[in-house]
């Protein structure tokens, strides 16, 4: 049907970051073609709003854990992005066996889909590889501390398979391909009750409600707008880097911090309160991002109280 019309598949489009890398895909980049293949477990049709009336956007609801590859015989693929994954510590624990089978199975899947295609794969890896990291900041070239049984386990082992599976697949079969290690990203757009840092906190400092604190606060995460990891991920579609490239914003805070910034910064009377610690809650955290530097000149440019002030604008138009 399509036959002819360059596509880009993103799986996983329906999710907070793949939504804005559809958008830009087809907006700013005017790709002919985005197939964006999603179950909705945790994203939602809503991201992609101001997409779906478009020509240009084929949306299938499914599970890359069960897909029928020949369903995607039609079209010419390119590229194809691999976000679909469950993200947020406190869904992926619920979900654990679907979040090992996405990340495994739902891995080799793709795969397939690109080699009948001759597509450059793409794969949204994580920071998570390096665990709870001895190594400050972390590099590419750094093999982690993950325990591969604890409580983040089910995501972070299944990002570590799906690392080495891509690797070997595309090895073998000679194929291009990039495993971007995300850090910490967030805007507009993340699930409200995600549970993840960003929208508890926002949420709570815009209804005056206590900022929960898990253990002291002294964690540290470092925070990248979306935008910038989107123009990271596509600066990477039409380069040929092979392999690991860590993609995340240096500007590096405690958790405490983090709250103390956000409370100020949205006039909250909200009060901080300290739970008991999670186990394995990497203790710091922090990209070297040299490497996307060289390679890809890229570098991110959103400010943290831009960022924030653009996010707290989405999650107040929800309350
Ligand atoms: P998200 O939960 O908003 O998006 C994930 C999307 O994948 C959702 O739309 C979900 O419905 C879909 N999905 C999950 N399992 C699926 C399956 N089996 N089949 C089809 N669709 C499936 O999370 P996000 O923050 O946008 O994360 C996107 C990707 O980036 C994930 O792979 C995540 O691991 C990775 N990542 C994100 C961050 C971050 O800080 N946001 C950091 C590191 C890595
Ligand atoms: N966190 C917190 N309170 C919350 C949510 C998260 O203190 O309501 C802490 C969490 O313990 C971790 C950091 O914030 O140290 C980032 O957590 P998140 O779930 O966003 O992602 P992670 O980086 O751990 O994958």
């Amino acid at each position: 049907m399509n036959k002819g019309i360059s596509s880009v598949l993103v799986a996983g489009g329906a999710g907070f970051i793949g939504s804005h890398l559809s958008r830009y895909l087809l907006e700013d980049l005017e790709c002919e073609k985005v197939i964006v293949v999603d179950n909705l477990v945790t994203g939602n049709k809503e991201n992609l709003e101001e997409l779906l009336n478009s020509p240009k956007l084929d949306f299938v609801q499914d599970d890359i854990v069960s897909l029928d590859v020949a369903r995607f015989d039609s079209y010419k693929i390119s590229h194809v992005f691999n976000l679909a994954s469950i993200a947020s510590p406190k869904t992926y624990a619920e979900k654990s066996i679907e979040t090992l089978k996405t990340g495994s199975l739902g891995v080799f899947n793709l795969l397939e889909i690109a080699k009948k295609n001759d597509a450059r794969f793409i794969h949204a890896s994580t920071s998570e590889i390096y665990g709870d990291p001895t190594v400050h900041p972390q590099t590419e070239s750094y093999f982690g501390n993950v325990n591969s049984v604890g409580p983040r386990s089910m995501y972070d082992e299944a990002k570590r398979f799906g690392e080495a599976a891509i690797t070997a697949f595309c090895d073998k079969f000679d194929m291009s391909y990039a495993l971007v290690r995300i850090f910490n990203t967030y805007g507009p757009k993340m699930g409200q009750n995600d549970g993840r840092v960003i929208p508890n906190f926002v949420n709570a400092a815009l209804r005056n409600l206590n900022l929960e604190i898990y253990g002291d606060g002294k964690q540290t995460r470092s925070l990248c707008y979306v935008s910038d990891l989107v123009n990271g991920l596509t600066k990477l579609m039409d380069s040929t880097y092979c392999g690991p490239i860590n993609m995340g914003n240096p500007y590096e805070l405690t958790v405490k911090e983090l709250a103390e910034k956000i409370i100020e910064s949205l006039k909250s009377s909200s009060d901080i309160v300290y739970l008991e610690a999670l186990i394995d809650d990497p203790k710091q955290r922090c990209p070297d991002i040299s490497l996307a530097k060289k390679v890809l000149d890229w570098a991110p440019k959103v400010d943290f109280e831009t960022g924030l002030s653009n996010t707290a604008e989405y999650f107040k138009s929800m309350v």
